[in-house]
């Protein structure tokens, strides 16, 4: 296995993954040890154990998802706009390679089918025999797993799905496109008349730019926008945001009922308070 890598360092007898958030900031996480490690076409991706937040997703040295808080984002960024839909039968997820959310998804007995559109093969072969707490082993017959890149795929969709999720990595590499104006255009095509779009907004206190210009678009593009919150421990600054874009449907979560979803962090308390906003992210997108 390929230890040689410049996120892996051995001090004193032991392995240590460090993430360069920034060159500022930098994470460091000691590791029982190293489960998968393969360079795809796309970028490094390795499986490994950590003392802290157990089994963990790295994408070219960054944590994407974890044993101990992958359930938080993954049914954050899937219940709620589904929820918010009164009758959601066909979902896009795009990116996902974690399966942690069609897994979600899937929990919901309407949908009938769950397009998973992610552009590395190797990240949910890795997921699925490495890190069962996220992905589920997930082998529901209504996902389809599509392997292309998510941007080429909307272009040729119309008004096709009733909830799109862009569950795609850091705005940096293959996702970088996933945060900009013409791909949430092509988005609001391949959604049905009265189709939901969510998306990962990155960290309200770290990366206030792409909230900010994430909400504006989709505020462009769709007669309702919203922006909601979760804490996600394995990201950093501990705060997350999603953005919301409906066609239809207002974004009111008090009107809804919420089944039983065998969920660890969501439930209906979470559902109608997650979009109560601190004054500094209302400001933000004023
Ligand atoms: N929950 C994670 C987070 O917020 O950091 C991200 C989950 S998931 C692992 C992100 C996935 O998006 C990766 O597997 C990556 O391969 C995929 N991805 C990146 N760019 C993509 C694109 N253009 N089309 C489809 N999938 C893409």
């Amino acid at each position: 296995m390929n230890t040689n890598l410049e996120w892996l360092q051995e001090i004193d007898g032991s392995l240590w993954l460090t993430e360069n958030d920034r060159n500022t900031l930098k994470i460091s996480y000691k590791l029982k040890e190293i489960l998968f490690s393969e360079q795809s076409p796309y970028q490094h991706v390795m499986i490994v154990d950590s003392y802290d937040f157990g089994r963990m997703l790295v994408l070219d040295g960054v944590v994407q998802t974890t044993s101990l808080d992958g359930h938080i984002y993954n049914e954050m960024i899937t219940h709620v706009p589904i929820l918010l839909h009164p009758h959601p039968k066909k979902v896009l997820i795009i990116g996902g390679g974690d399966c942690g959310a069609a897994r979600e998804a899937a929990k919901h007995p309407g949908i009938e089918q769950i397009d998973m559109v992610e552009i590395d093969e190797l990240v949910v072969k890795a997921c699925k025999q490495y890190l069962p707490d996220v992905s589920g082993n997930l082998s529901d017959p209504r996902v389809q797993f599509i392997f292309e890149d998510g941007i080429e795929f909307v272009k040729n969709r119309q008004d096709e799905y009733d909830v799109v999720i862009i569950d795609s990595s850091d705005p940096v590499g293959p996702a970088e496109a996933l945060f900009t104006l013409d791909f949430y255009a092509s988005v609001e095509k391949a959604l049905k008349k009265d189709g939901i779009i969510v998306c990962q907004s990155q960290s309200p206190l770290f990366h206030q730019e792409i909230l900010k210009q994430t909400f504006d678009h989709i505020q462009n593009l769709f007669p309702y926008a919203g922006v909601y919150k979760a804490v996600v421990p394995t990201y950093p600054g501990g705060m997350w945001s999603f953005t919301l874009g409906s066609k239809v449907y207002p974004i009111d979560a008090n009107s809804k009922q919420v089944p039983n979803l065998d969920t660890k962090y969501f439930n209906a308390e979470i559902f109608q308070s997650c979009f109560l906003l601190p004054q500094q992210m209302k400001n933000l997108l004023k």
